[in-house]
């Protein structure tokens, strides 16, 4: 749902991108700023003033909302993680880091990262409004501004999993019993009962007041219970594969294809008769990308109909810095979470010297779960 996203920014080499949800949303503020909130705080002031005003406050509010993922970002960096990039859609914010948290604490402090950016940008806007004699329209921006992240800072600080109160939450749990998984069941639990009651709630105002803001806090609390229940998996598969490389599961001796066999012949004959769902694309020992049975079976990109006949299994492979390659000492748990998270759930494993040590596969991952000695996990 995060992919389909425009970079717009690039701050201490961290991609800030927007989804297209967030135009809908950005549209949905200026309107209703322009035609009742600011009119209701600021009475008697031209139509056009109120849309510029709506148009600058929605700016500012979007600022206030990078800043506060930056707040988490910087913190993740300093505490050696990963930042994937930071990411604007339909509920806000969300910075993506890659791996691990390194301890408890670690955790801790980039949860509360966020909030401390946006509690400081409340203080300032309320400082600011403060300031005697300034033009009603700058007045109510400023409060407006004020106000929104206030209220923004309340309500992510509660224990909803995994909004930011909750993963504050999760910290100390986990600080607790030493126990990440279950530090993330309880979190993840409790993450659960606040989305029904944000569900069931928001409804019921949105219903029975016809406030808009009840079906925002209807769809915030089906997105925590899904984003939350999805991170207790990913904690169970850590949790499962702890101790475990790459190395451990994937397929040794994978059936590979050579770049220059014509994609009929694969089709007719390897295809049919192997059934896999990709194929590591190996020339005299050198690995060079993935084919896989989809983009094989569909017509080549960039080939026209006149020669799509003689393409060949190079012209459809997808090359090996677009493929998903994990090293074979990778955490398996890692791993694990990244297959799931592409497409078509296989990873090429190097060799280091410029070959193919093995295919690693999400089916071979999720079988492994439902070995008899690790049922009941969870
Ligand atoms: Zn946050």
């Amino acid at each position: 749902m995060m992919r389909s996203s425009i970079t717009i920014a690039r701050v201490r080499g961290i991609d800030i991108g927007v989804n297209w949800s967030w135009f809908v949303i950005a549209g949905l503020i200026v309107w209703s700023l322009a035609d009742a909130v600011f009119p209701g705080i600021k009475p008697g002031l031209d139509t056009t003033v109120y849309v510029v005003m709506a148009v600058v406050a929605t700016v500012l509010f979007f600022t206030s909302l990078i800043l506060h993922e930056l707040g988490h970002a910087t913190q993740a960096l300093r505490e050696g993680m990963r930042i994937e990039g930071i990411t604007l859609w339909i509920f806000g914010g969300v910075a993506k880091f890659s791996g691990m948290f390194p301890s408890a604490m670690a955790e801790f402090r980039v949860a509360v990262a966020g909030p401390l950016v946006t509690l400081l940008i409340g203080a300032v806007m309320l400082g600011a409004s403060a300031i005697p004699g300034s033009p009603a329209a700058v007045d109510g921006v400023v409060e407006w501004l004020a106000i929104v992240n206030f209220a923004l800072l309340v309500f992510n600080m509660l224990p909803a999993f995994p909004m930011d109160g909750g993963r504050v939450l999760r910290s100390l749990i986990w600080r607790a019993n030493g126990d990440f998984a279950h530090a993330t069941a309880v979190a993840g639990g409790i993450g659960r009962a606040f989305g029904q009651f944000f569900i069931v709630g928001g409804l019921l105002l949105f219903f029975l007041t016809g406030v808009f803001g009840g079906a925002w806090i209807a769809l915030i609390g089906w997105f925590v219970i899904g984003a939350g229940q999805a991170e207790v998996r990913m904690a169970r598969l850590r949790d499962a594969f702890e101790g475990k490389t790459v190395a451990d599961l994937m397929v040794t001796e994978p059936l590979t294809v050579e770049p220059s066999l014509p994609l009929a012949a694969f089709t007719e004959a390897v295809l049919p008769e192997s059934r896999f769902r990709a194929y590591p694309v190996v020339e005299s020992g050198r690995l060079l990308g993935l084919l896989t049975a989809r983009a094989a079976l569909a017509p080549p990109r960039g080939t026209g109909g006149a020669s799509a006949g003689a393409a060949t299994v190079g012209d459809a492979m997808v090359q090996l810095d677009h493929a998903l390659v994990l090293p074979a000492d990778k955490d398996l748990g890692d791993a694990a979470i990244e297959l799931m998270q592409t497409e078509p759930g296989r990873a090429l494993v190097p060799d280091g010297r410029g070959g193919l040590a093995g295919l690693l596969s999400i089916t071979d991952v999720a079988r492994s779960l439902e070995l008899p000695g690790r049922r009941g996990v969870g």
